[in-house]
């Protein structure tokens, strides 16, 4: 174990060597890629020898002493990830450069993972801002699939758009609202814009919103429930005119009056020639003399019903 340490304690100097001269590399401008690159190759090698030997030298250490020899062990490793990510993101934001110039010079092929320029291949759109990334470089799709515009979340001329693009898609839902305009436009929280814009379209609104709910359904009245001679509570009503034929085969109308009782709902019928007050007296009479006289009678507001109403 004192040998492993020893070892460790020799590979960790060379390690911190290598961390200082990339370091000091990095600041120079005229450094090649290639000298880092290689350095950096060289270190990740040291990270690797290194954590296998902390490991090692973890699984025969006491356990007392096991949590200082991790913070040890984890300081050395943070050191050596920390520069290699500061190279990540230099040679990055150094490719994102290359790719604006390139952009400027009417190359939208930057291999940057995500970037934002200025697109300048036409006058009509010179000063438009365009985004995009390698991620569908290959794909055959076109250049505005590729580098979208980018416009504001909050904009008037946004919303306009996200409304034309519902409406292009003929009211479709969010998602198929946020695919069409991705095909050619970048609006950062593109997804809250769509849906509020959505849920507030009337014409969507009208086919799927939802309808006013029933009101409860209040109790049956009490002479519907409570036990009666039948038609002692009894409703009336007209039907529709009937085509019949008369005693000298003429055609002419004819309507029924239904009487029903409001508790067995039984049915009376009476057959009428027109809706006159005279016509019902009669029929109500002949009525009156088969099922007795009942001591509710209920009805719509029918003028025939109301001229009886009076006349009794
Ligand atoms: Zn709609």
């Amino acid at each position: 174990m004192t040998k492993k340490k020893a070892i460790r304690v020799g590979h960790r100097g060379a390690a911190r060597r290598l961390i200082s001269k990339i370091e000091e590399e990095l600041e120079k401008e005229t450094t090649q890629r290639d000298e880092i690159e290689s350095l950096c190759e060289t270190l990740k090698k040291k990270r690797d020898i290194l954590s296998e030997l902390d490991s090692e030298i973890l699984e025969e250490i006491a356990e007392e002493n096991m949590e200082a020899e991790i913070e040890d062990s984890d300081r050395y490793v943070l050191d050596i990830e920390r520069i290699l990510t500061k190279v990540r993101n230099s040679s990055s934001s150094k490719q994102k450069n290359k790719s604006n110039e390139t952009s400027s010079n009417q190359n939208l092929n930057p291999n940057a993972a995500y970037f934002v320029f200025i697109n300048s291949t036409s006058t009509y759109e010179k000063q438009l801002l365009r985004c995009g990334g390698p991620r569908i470089d290959n794909a055959t799709v076109g250049e505005t699939v590729k580098f979208p515009y980018l416009l504001p979340a909050k904009d008037r001329l946004t919303h306009f758009i996200v409304l034309k693009a519902h409406e292009n898609t003929l009211h479709s839902g969010i998602n198929i609202t946020l695919a069409y305009i991705q095909q050619t436009f970048w609006i950062p929280k593109l997804r809250q814009c769509v849906k509020s814009i959505v849920m507030k379209c009337v014409t969507c609104r009208k086919v799927i919103g939802k309808s006013y709910s029933a009101p409860e359904i209040p109790p049956l009245p009490k002479e519907r429930v409570q036990d009666a001679t039948p038609f002692s509570i009894t409703g009336v009503v007209f039907t529709g005119a009937l085509s019949i034929r008369n005693s000298h085969n003429e055609e002419s109308k004819a309507y029924i009056c239904l009487f029903t009782c409001a508790v067995t709902r039984a049915v009376h019928l009476e057959l009428v020639y027109d809706l006159s007050e005279e016509s019902f007296l009669l029929c109500f009479r002949r009525f009156v003399s088969r099922r007795s006289v009942p001591k509710i009678m209920m009805s719509d507001n029918a003028l025939t019903f109301k001229a009886a109403s009076n006349e009794i």
